[in-house]
């Protein structure tokens, strides 16, 4: 019998929890606790009615997501915020939180597996944010436009378009970085820029930001917030029901963004 509190210690010290700056709307770590002993992971990217159903539906009691029960701030617990609350009580859900920690990590992290889903090798970290780096970066000799495909058929499979900056057919990408969710924030752009690098992987990022990209010789694919956070957390559940040996299951709610 494995306790909920068990599995988020061992959770926190595989994610190296403590030592990663972060939101404070993160909150990282166990958000909710379930009185049931471990019996089946969840995996979402976003705490959600949808998800939570989810979650239900497959009897998993530990709800693993990357924006969890406060992202949206302080608010109080009325309307939908008390109905997603209300359900995760009764059904005795809990609920496990991991942002940054879960962006960086070098094995389980949305970044590293990325880059593998799109056949990229990482050389080098990215994307600093307190002291840390978030994202990664690496070298490559690939037409631009085969890195765009391979995000498209990647993004499709989570109900996603990839859009990007204008680019020409032939143009080639020889340095990228990638930063997953709002990864074209203005510093990750202006460290991308100073790096050296042509091509811009990140989930989603503010109109500016193509401009920005234009006019400095670099491309941003936007690949999808929600697409490109969905490795993490899989990843994630996956590696607590091996070690748990619990069933996980991967629950799909896509935002469309
Ligand atoms: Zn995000």
């Amino acid at each position: 019998m494995t306790t909920i509190d068990e599995v988020a210690a061992y959770a926190d010290e595989l994610l190296n929890t403590a030592n990663i700056p972060d939101y404070s709307s993160a909150l990282n770590g166990l958000q909710l606790e379930s009185r049931s002993p471990l019996r089946g992971v969840a995996a979402a990217v976003d705490l959600s009615t949808r998800a939570i159903e989810g979650a239900k539906a497959v009897d998993a009691n530990l709800l693993v997501v990357h924006h969890g029960m406060f992202w949206g701030g302080l608010s109080p617990l009325t309307g939908a915020a008390y109905r997603r609350v209300r359900l995760l009580l009764e059904n005795d859900i809990a609920v496990y939180s991991s942002h940054i920690p879960l962006d960086c990590h070098k094995t389980l992290g949305n970044n590293v597996l990325l880059a593998k889903a799109l056949s990229l090798t990482p050389s080098r970290e990215f994307a600093r944010y307190e002291g840390i780096q978030i994202g990664v970066a690496g070298d490559s000799d690939v037409l631009t436009q085969t890195l765009v495909e391979r995000a498209t058929e990647f993004a499709r499979n989570y109900g996603h378009a990839v859009r990007t900056t204008p680019m020409n057919d032939s143009r080639r990408t020889k340095r990228w970085g990638m930063c997953s969710g709002a990864g074209a924030a203005a510093d990750t752009l202006k460290e991308a820029i100073d790096a050296g690098i042509d091509t811009l992987i990140v989930g989603e990022g503010p109109h500016w930001t193509a401009i920005t990209a234009e006019e400095h010789d670099l491309v941003i694919i936007y690949a999808g917030h929600y697409a490109t956070e969905t490795l993490g957390v899989c990843a994630l559940a996956q590696h607590l029901g091996d070690k748990y040996e619990v069933p996980w299951k991967f629950i799909s709610a896509p935002t469309g963004l």
